[in-house]
This record gives structure tokens, sequence and C-alpha cells, in this order.
């Protein structure tokens, strides 16, 4: 039944030309654009909404919160913006995070004032740079989380800022770590305490629910929710299938599982008006959380009461993060060879592909797959799978 990337032999007249499983970023960009361009489009998700680990709604106090950990939308792909500027207006917001360190709260990423104020000086943009030379560690070949943050400012930054927040979020030491995690988060010798330092820096000024309603309003898209693809794969007429969940769960983990790092999220309203200075705070070395999110910060919303979430790293539970590490790489380097042996089947996203994407990488990769799924329907035969040249992610 779902023989063809084109779909075009596939259905009849009475089918989809498109199943495509999960209606996060990778499934509903995919949709759009396969609608656009004429495609009859089912999109599932087992989940009871859409939008994937980017829904947001109000909770009870009338708060918009984001169910699974705060959202912010950040990229340099104007591509990407371009595209998403669609579907949204914005609201420019640009996220701001204190890291709790020996009793004060401090910018993180590591800045001038951080270490000013960590250590009691008046160093200057110029001598916080000989200050960091002085502190950081030789390390010939920077392989890990460890080593990346070590090189360039030294041991004892690491272990205030890094080491405890890291063996907390992700259950290993940072040493047992791609360099890449922690690479997400630079090192300045200016003042700057932005989080991100991308040039787009917005919300989706009505949410990102709203963003993802407006994605999925084409007539050729049906959505069908809270039903996993399983159930109904061999039932609903279809082309070609798109799948954006976790790669080892498509192959019934017949390789093994797939380490995906999982959290839990406390969530709670406080009857004040503000609880935080700043959308985030990071606790590296204290208590079993991570960090504490204040929704109104990001989403910019005016009420008189907050709502904060706090996030547990777990082993288990619903998959959130790939781990990035050499042995996961080998894991998955399998399973991605069967995924490219399935010419009827795409693979996007970032459980898909098992990629630490943010949401414009996802967004690129979609639109990337579209561009790929579009020659092929332009012409047979088939291959699969997305050239990563073809993404222009923002890191
Ligand atoms: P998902 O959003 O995970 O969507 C996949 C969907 O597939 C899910 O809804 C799932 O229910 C569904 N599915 C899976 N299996 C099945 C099945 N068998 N049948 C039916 N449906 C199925 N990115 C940023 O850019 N900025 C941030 O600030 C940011 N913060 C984050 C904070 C947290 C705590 C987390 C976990 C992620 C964060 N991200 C952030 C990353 C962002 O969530 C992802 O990049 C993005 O949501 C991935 O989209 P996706 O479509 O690939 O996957
Ligand atoms: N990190 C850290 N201390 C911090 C912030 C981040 O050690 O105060 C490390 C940690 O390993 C984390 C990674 O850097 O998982 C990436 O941080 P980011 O804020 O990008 O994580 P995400 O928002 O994706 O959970």
């Amino acid at each position: 039944m779902n023989l063809d990337a084109s779909g075009k032999q596939a259905t009849g007249s009475q089918g989809f030309d498109y199943l495509i499983v999960g209606a996060g970023f990778a499934g509903s960009v995919l949709a759009e654009r396969l609608a656009d361009a004429g495609k009859r489009v089912l999109i599932v998700d087992r989940r009871p909404h859409i939008g994937g680990n980017a829904y947001d709604c109000y909770d009870d106090a009338g708060v918009l919160i984001h169910p699974y950990g705060p959202h912010i939308f950040h990229t340099n792909s104007k591509d990407v913006f371009d595209y998403l500027s669609r579907f949204t207006e914005w609201r420019p917001y640009e996220h701001r995070v204190l890291a709790s360190v020996d009793g004060q709260r401090l910018p993180i990423p590591i800045n001038l004032d951080t270490v000013n104020r960590l250590y009691g000086l008046n160093l200057t943009a110029f001598e916080v740079e000989s200050f960091f030379e002085s502190v950081a560690e030789k390390v010939e070949q920077v392989r890990t989380s460890e080593d990346v943050v070590v090189s360039k400012v030294g041991r004892d930054l690491y272990n205030k800022f890094f080491r405890g927040y890291t063996r907390k979020q992700w259950g290993l030491d940072p040493s047992e770590l791609d360099a890449s995690v922690t690479a997400r988060v630079p090192t300045r010798t200016n003042r700057d305490d932005r989080y991100f330092a991308d040039t787009y820096q917005a919300m989706p000024k009505h949410g990102y629910t709203r963003l993802f309603q407006n994605l999925l309003a084409h007539p050729n898209i049906k959505v069908m929710l809270g039903t996993d693809y399983r159930e109904i794969v061999d039932f609903i007429p279809h082309g070609h299938l798109i799948y954006t969940g976790p790669v080892d769960a498509f192959f019934d983990h017949c390789y093994g599982k797939l380490p995906y790092r999982s959290l839990e999220f406390r969530h709670e309203t406080h009857d004040v008006e503000q609880l935080f200075p700043v959308g985030t705070v990071n606790f590296p070395n204290d208590y079993a959380y991570t960090r504490v999110s204040e929704f109104k910060h990001i989403t910019g919303q005016r009420h008189h009461a907050t709502s904060v979430v706090y996030e547990y790293p777990r082993a288990e539970g619903d998959p959130y993060y790939p781990v990035p590490r050499p042995e996961n790489a080998e894991l998955y380097k399998k399973y991605e060879a069967l995924a490219q042996a399935r010419a009827d089947v795409t693979f996007v996203g970032r459980l898909a592909t098992y990629r630490y994407y943010n949401m414009d990488q996802v967004v690129a990769q979609a639109l990337a797959t579209f561009r790929k799924l579009q020659a092929r329907m332009a012409s047979a035969p088939l291959d699969s799978g997305v050239s990563e040249e073809e993404l222009t992610a923002s890191r």
C-alpha cells in the first residue's frame, strides 16, 4: 500500500498521498508544504494535541505555559524565520538566564560580569581575556564536553557552572559526552547576558499552538490525535510515510534501545506577579532539578499570577533529548542504515534522526526534506534520506 514517495500511484482516489507520524515542527512543516503542493495529507499524533514538544496552552490559572518545558525561538536562518512568519506574528524576546552559584545568581553564558562578581574582581573586557587564558587548561584535541569548557575557562568555572549541571541533566560526566553538548553555551568577554546571540530572537505572538493551527489549517490536511500510527497504518490507504518519532521504536528496538534522555516537569502557579528576575534560573550544584523557568518573561503575558516549571532529568519516560556520545552515534548509524533502506519511509526530526536540534534546525531539516520529496515527485526512480548539506541550521 505505502510504496511511492510521490504518492501518485499508491493511494487511489480515496486515500492520502502522505501519512505523517507526529505533529511537531518536523511533521507539521512537511504537512503544510506537501498540502500546498496539492498532496492529501493525514497527520497523526499519539498525544491529544498538535505541536509536539513545542505545544503551549493556558493552565488553570489562565497563564500561558509550555507543558514540555520552556521553548524559546531563535535562529540565524532568514529562510526559516521568513517561512514561519507566514503562520505567526512575533513578539521580540531575548532570553536571559542566571545560574545560582556560591550563593549568588550570576549570568550564564559566563561573561565579564560573571567573573567579576564571582571572584570579587573589577576586570575589563580586555583583562578578562587574559584571565581566561591564565586559567584555561591545555587540551590537545577537544573531544568531550569537559574539554570544551576547561580549555576555555579552566577547572574552577567548569566545576561551578558545568560539571554538576551536566551530570544532573544527562546522568553522565561531561567527559563522557560529545563536545557539542556544552559547546551550545558560549563564553563571552563582554557584558552581553543574552542566552542566545542569534539574528532572529522572538516568540510567536499568539503562542506556538496557534502557529501550528495555522500550519495545519490547509483543506488538504486531516489531523488525527490521540492515535498511535500503528493503530491505523494498515487500515487507512496512504502513499509515502513520513516518520518523526524515535527511530529505534520504528524498528521495534531491533538493535536495542537508543538512549534518549527524559525529563519530569513540575509546574507551579504562584499568586504573585513575578517570582524570578529572568526567564530561567539554573541550579548547577543544588537540588534534583536543573532549572526553573517563569513563563510570563518568555511569553510577555500580563497576569496577576505567575506559573513556573522545574525540570527533573530522568533516564526513563518520554524521549526528549538524544544523548550525543560516540557509542550512541554508533548505534544510531545501525538504525540509520535501516532507515535509508526504506524508500517508502522518510525519517525527519529530532527523534527520528537522533540529532540534538533546536526548533529552527528541525524546521530547516523539514524544508530540506520537502525539497527532496518534491524532486522525487518530479522524477522517478526514488531515493531516500536528506543530505545534511541542505540544512540551513543556525548552529
Ligand atoms: P517532537 O516535537 O518531539 O514531535 C514528534 C511527535 O511525534 C510527538 O508529538 C510524538 O507524540 C509523536 N509521535 C512519536 N511516536 C509516535 C507514534 N508512534 N504515533 C503517533 N505519534 C507519534 N528548541 C528551541 O529551539 N528552543 C528552546 O528553547 C527549546 N527548549 C526545549 C526544552 C526542552 C525541555 C526540550 C525537550 C526541547 C527543547 N527544544 C527547544 C527542542 C524542540 O523541542 C525540538 O527541536 C522540536 O520540538 C522537535 O520537533 P520534532 O517535530 O522533531 O519532534
Ligand atoms: N550546561 C551547563 N550549565 C548551564 C547550562 C548548560 O552545564 O548552566 C550544559 C549542560 O550539559 C546542558 C548543555 O550545556 O545540557 C546545553 O545547555 P542548553 O541550555 O542548551 O540545554 P537545553 O535548553 O537544550 O536543555
